[in-house]
């Protein structure tokens, strides 16, 4: 019976696969392009993780899967929650497919539920007693050393330890992977790295810059996933299908720009005096606010504690919002490429959850939520930020032409799942 195996790799953009490919850092993955089908895809709107992610596995759009961000608010409060697995309003596939499926490492899928299969969920995942389905494969993996995440904070204090524990963490998953191969008699077998998406934060420098000191460790560990994505090449028969990708792109970051510092300067958004900025103290004279990345809510009347907008006031509020931002510049240069109204880019059930309106920054800019910063934008500790254009999907095998759009979109690689 034909076979499906998915290799994601979080954050990878398509120009740096060629870039490997090519300079035989990936020589298993320029094989596979070489008889393969190898695309630029878009990813979801916002272009984070947790959105991404769960697009590809159900296959369709936040309005109809729910999950439009790492945060949310609770109903009627401006208490931050953090959505999770619970929270996914549509079947991932393999829960839409006969046959057993291996799930190993899908960001947002934590805590599991059981499958007909192994799911063990990825970040953000907080206990492994609840990251694991079955539950009796917990000793196994404890067994490996298994890392459900890297330990990101490591980068703040040295880069040498992080990157200690980014090597060690894919060790661990491939231990996994190899075993769990033979585990059961699956039809879908799917194995996501997220240790490049940490890398391409904290190291693009690295990447771009061959005489930095981190260079070569960065390029090794690319080197190390090509030899598994080679190892798993060679175990396919001719008639399963392959799937390479990321679920966003990856570029340089020249500074972080603040969403809500620009509201809060045009008073849009509003603090209570000598409170601190936080969304619990923001006054009824608020008109809208964002959370992270770049979602933007009008602080609507009976939707909030302190709502304030009336409908009938919306639209021209969002036209004010959506010229604020389209005219930002920082150093002469654009900052947002596109805003969206939820209507543009959302369809399905849950759109009155969606935020009002979402931003998609330019090349360069990194759109933050954060709440109280005190400038407009400023360079942190990352070097790298995603992208919403440039993720990528490389197939091999057979597939139906008829299911891939020129243009390939995260929520269209689900359905080529044979
Ligand atoms: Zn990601």
């Amino acid at each position: 019976m034909a076979r499906t195996v998915v290799i994601g790799t979080d954050g990878v953009p398509f120009d740096m696969v060629k870039e490997f490919a090519e300079t035989g850092v990936m020589p298993n993955t320029a094989d596979i392009i070489a008889h393969g089908t190898f695309k630029q895809m878009l990813s979801s709107v916002p272009e984070i993780s947790s959105v991404a992610w769960s697009s590809m596995i159900t296959g369709v759009n936040p309005g109809e899967h729910g999950i439009f961000g790492f945060m949310e608010l609770h109903p009627n409060s401006y208490r931050m929650r953090f959505p999770n697995y619970n929270d996914l309003k549509a079947p991932p596939f393999w829960e839409q497919r006969e046959g057993k499926s291996v799930i190993i490492n899908v960001p947002a899928t934590y805590p599991v539920r059981p499958m007909n299969g192994v799911l063990i969920s990825g970040f953000v995942s907080i206990d492994i007693d609840r990251s694991v389905y079955p539950p009796d494969l917990v000793g196994t993996l404890k067994g490996f050393d298994y890392r459900l995440d890297v330990d990101a904070q490591k980068a703040h204090q040295s880069m040498d330890l992080f990157l200690e524990d980014v090597d060690a963490t894919l060790d661990a998953r491939i231990k996994a992977y190899r075993y769990l191969w033979d585990y059961c008699d699956w039809s879908t077998f799917m194995l996501v790295f997220t240790g490049t998406d940490r890398l391409l934060h904290f190291l693009w420098d690295a990447y771009e810059n061959k005489q930095h000191r981190c260079h070569q460790a960065f390029v090794d560990h690319f080197r190390k996933i090509d030899e598994v994505i080679g190892e798993i090449a060679g175990r396919l028969n001719d008639d399963d299908l392959l799937i390479m990708h990321s679920d966003h792109g990856f570029e340089r970051l020249d500074c972080e720009v603040f969403v809500n510092y620009l509201l809060a300067e045009n008073s849009f958004l509003q603090f209570k005096q000598d409170t601190d900025p936080a969304l619990e103290n923001i006054c009824p004279g608020t008109k809208a606010f964002a959370l992270d990345p770049a979602r933007i809510y009008l602080n609507l009347k009976g939707k909030y504690p302190c709502g304030s907008v009336e409908p009938a006031d919306a639209e021209t509020i969002l036209e004010q919002i959506e010229d604020l931002f389209a005219e930002l510049e920082i150093e002469g240069r654009r900052v947002i490429r596109d805003v969206y109204r939820k209507e543009d880019i959302y369809t399905g059930p849950y759109i009155d959850s969606a935020p009002d309106l979402t931003l998609v920054a330019e090349r360069g800019f990194n759109l933050k939520g954060k709440i109280g910063s005190d400038s407009l934008y400023s360079k942190g500790i990352f070097t790298g930020k995603h992208t919403q254009d440039t993720a990528f999907l490389l197939l091999k095998g057979p597939y139906d032409p008829a299911k891939l759009p020129d243009v390939p979109k995260v929520s269209d690689i689900s359905r080529l799942i044979i």
